[in-house]
């Protein structure tokens, strides 16, 4: 198999993270995600790290640059010699335009699994998240539930609402998603890029939905 940029695409909550990090230890590739990244920049305590975070409790899109720089310089890291899983990144049009330029000058091939999900699966999930505050790992009803009401399953650490996903950013971050995201998936088939649509509310579960894309891959591009 030559070198896999494979890109989770959907609106927020339809999985892409939790995806991405089951992917990531059967293809043995890097997971990117630019919302962990820009989370982890907002705690420089300078400039952009303090208009990150402004942007990030807004529930709006950091801007384009400050994301393409960021994945540019990562993507040219050895780790993603074998190719990468890209979580979050294209977000906008420019920045897909901008990421196919990349990838052409790395020579890497993209393929865009897009998880499908309804808006109110989306909502319900949204507002039944809660995220470890030490480990990160995301809890939901619907998926990886904790043992405990409240707490990590991994370090038993009280579970808190991630700032983003209070329901007026939730509801700001939707509409970022319908207005800026979703042409991105258009411009994609457009390039002649494959696209894969998955059932992201699948009731085989986010194990199920991984079988899945690793079935795609094995049928569609290992050869
Ligand atoms: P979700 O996909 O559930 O919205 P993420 O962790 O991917 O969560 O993103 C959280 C926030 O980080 C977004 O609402 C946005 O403000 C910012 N962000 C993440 N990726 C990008 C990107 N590619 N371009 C612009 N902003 C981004």
């Amino acid at each position: 198999m030559s070198r896999l940029c494979l890109i989770l695409f959907g609106p927020p909550g339809s999985g892409k993270g939790t995806q991405a990090k089951l992917l990531r230890q059967s293809l043995a590739v890097p997971h990117i995600s630019t919302g962990d990244m820009l989370r982890e920049r907002m705690e420089h305590l300078d400039e952009l790290g303090s208009q990150v975070a402004e942007m990030l409790r807004s529930g709006g899109l950091v801007p384009d640059e400050t994301v393409n720089v960021m994945v540019e310089d990562r993507i040219a890291q050895p780790d993603c010699g074998k190719g990468f899983i890209l979580d979050g990144y294209p977000r906008t049009v420019n920045q897909a335009a901008i990421l196919s330029g990349l990838l052409e000058s790395h020579n890497v091939a993209a393929t865009l699994v897009y998880l499908k999900v309804d808006y109110n699966v989306i909502m319900a999930r949204l507002a039944g998240r809660r995220q470890c505050p030490a480990c990160g790992t995301l809890f939901s009803h619907s998926a990886g539930a904790p043992t405990g009401p409240e707490v990590c399953d991994h370090d038993g650490a009280q579970l808190v609402i991630r700032e983003d996903d209070r329901q007026e950013v939730v509801a700001e971050r939707l509409k970022a998603y319908h207005r800026q995201t979703a042409p991105v998936l258009e411009y994609f088939k457009s390039a002649g890029v494959p696209v894969w649509e998955v059932d992201g509310a699948s009731p085989e579960g986010p194990q199920g939905i991984a079988r899945r894309v690793r079935s795609l891959i094995e049928e569609k591009l290992v050869s």
